[in-house]
């Protein structure tokens, strides 16, 4: 018997209640597969500290856990209410931007591009404002659902053309994410590719090649849907801020789309927030949020993150267990449904800009490894196979395996530490470190017989998948597939 692991992954959110030593040792034991840092909140010492600290105890527990940062980019926020909460009622004029107003905000750069009708939503859309008529840094509107506001409130524009901005804040937390060598940086508020250009321009500066999260919580990105997730190294279904700047009643819809798509083009895709919001302050969930859990499971979802529950909340490791819990049954239960096979022409294809580095020449024919990990799962399906192992130089090759969300396990050996960090993002793929170099096939299925028996991923006899590229010392893409029945050491 081989050991189960679960396919979709865990995000956990680190903040006050997760940042321990303790708390982040239990949070990996009760199976967080990857951390998640909001920029938006805490300095860059501490930040740096709890990096430390996952990358000391992942080694521990030996694991592979990639951390995201995520920038807080473009948001907008009310700054001090005086003697508030202050109640706003249906129908009630006020004054909001700069200066002496009802409702001043912290940034007031984004009132030029207000216009009239168009709605103000604060406090994660519980109250509505319309513009009324613009004045000079300041636009009058009327209250349309009322109740109480207070100090630092987020505001959102559903209505507004806002222009993607990059701000100082943002500017030096792309410097210290490529100090830190995050694996993967969150780009909040992305209405299109030439957003996620526009970072990857800033991070060119630093010479980092950090692949990028496009968070889809826009309703304009949301038009942009293919583009962005193409030009995207992975997605988030950030449902936060997406039920905010859409009608809510379209966010199930939306998380289904966008994990089609991110499934089509081979990119992962987080399904993110309130998953077990309750458990914020309870120590069980409510049996919706178990509901929501699970189909996002069966929706096919790469990883399911937990935001406040496990930053803030009272019951950060139960919230890692609950969802471990819930995927496990889920999973049991049944696979998420198959892509159809050769569904999609190849050449659509493209791999991630920290993978390309890895692809000699231009010539790059992506038909080749589309069409040997298809053949590998379709001999999967015929074959009693154990592991499917790519031996992977980036990880697009997993990628590519994955989208097909096989019964058979996906097994990543590779030679970087980075990449095997970046695989746990993927719906089924586990990372092996190699510990030497190959320069020949035999050594990639020697390492393989013995690394898979050591790590109890298979047994002597059982029958294994690997892809390769050759020849090998020109890294090639996968061209490569052998069926091999794993030999006793
Ligand atoms: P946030 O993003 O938690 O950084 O706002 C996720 C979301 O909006 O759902
Ligand atoms: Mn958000």
């Amino acid at each position: 018997m081989t050991q189960v692991f679960q396919r979709a992954k865990i995000v956990a959110t680190i903040g006050p209640a997760s940042s321990s030593d303790e708390v982040l040792h239990d949070l990996l034991k009760a199976g967080v597969d990857v951390v998640r840092l909001n920029l938006s909140h805490g300095d860059h010492e501490s930040h740096s500290q709890v990096i430390r600290r996952v990358r000391r105890i992942a080694d521990q527990q030996r694991k592979f856990i990639p951390v995201i940062a995520d920038l807080m980019g473009p948001r907008y926020r009310l700054s001090t209410i005086e003697d508030g909460p202050r109640l706003l009622e249906a129908g009630q004029k006020v004054t909001f931007g700069e200066g002496d107003v009802d409702l001043p905000v912290e940034d007031a750069e984004f009132l030029d591009h207000l216009q009239m009708d168009e709605r103000i939503l604060i406090d994660n859309g519980l109250l509505e404002l319309k513009v009324l008529s613009k004045l000079e840094g300041r636009v009058e509107a009327e209250v349309v659902h009322g109740g109480h506001v207070s100090t630092r409130k987020g505001i959102n524009l559903p209505d507004t053309d806002l222009p993607f901005t990059i701000s100082e804040k943002d500017r030096s937390d792309i410097a210290f994410a490529a100090r830190e060598k995050v694996d993967f940086i969150a780009v909040s508020f992305v209405g299109g590719p030439e957003d996620l250009d526009a970072i990857r321009a800033v991070m060119s500066e630093h010479k980092s090649l950090i692949p990028l999260v496009a968070k889809l919580e826009r309703a304009k990105v949301i038009e942009n849907l293919v583009a962005t997730v193409r030009s995207s190294d992975a997605v988030m279904v950030a449902r936060g801020d997406l039920g905010v700047e859409v009608p809510i009643h379209q966010v199930p819809v939306l998380q289904k789309k966008i994990i089609n798509a991110g499934r089509r083009w081979g990119k992962p895709v987080i399904v993110a927030t309130q998953m077990l919001e309750s458990m914020m302050t309870q120590p069980r969930p409510t049996r919706a949020e178990t509901s929501d859990v699970a189909n996002a499971v069966f929706d096919g979802a790469d990883a399911l993150m937990l935001s406040g529950e496990t930053a803030a909340g009272k019951f950060p490791v139960q919230s890692v267990a609950t969802m471990a819990g819930v995927i496990h049954e889920a999973e049991t239960f049944r696979r998420p449904k198959a892509l159809a096979l050769d569904s999609k022409r190849p050449e659509f294809l493209v791999p991630l800009e920290t993978e390309q580095k890895y692809l000699t020449g231009r010539d790059v024919h992506l038909e080749i490894p589309e069409v040997v990990t298809a053949a590998a799962v379709h001999a999967c399906d015929r074959l009693n196979v154990s592991q499917i192992v790519a031996f992977s130089q980036g990880g697009f090759t997993a990628r590519m395996i994955a989208r097909y969300r096989p019964a058979t396990p996906i097994t990543v050996f590779s030679r970087n530490i980075e990449v095997a960090r970046r695989v746990q993002l993927v719906w089924g793929a586990q990372p092996v470190l190699m510990d030497h170099p190959v320069n020949h096939h035999d050594e990639v299925v020697e390492a393989v017989d013995r690394m898979l028996v050591q790590r109890d991923l298979a047994q002597p006899g059982d029958t294994v998948i690997i892809l390769m590229g050759d020849p090998i010392d020109k890294r090639p893409l996968t061209n490569l597939m052998r069926v091999h029945r794993v030999r006793p050491a």
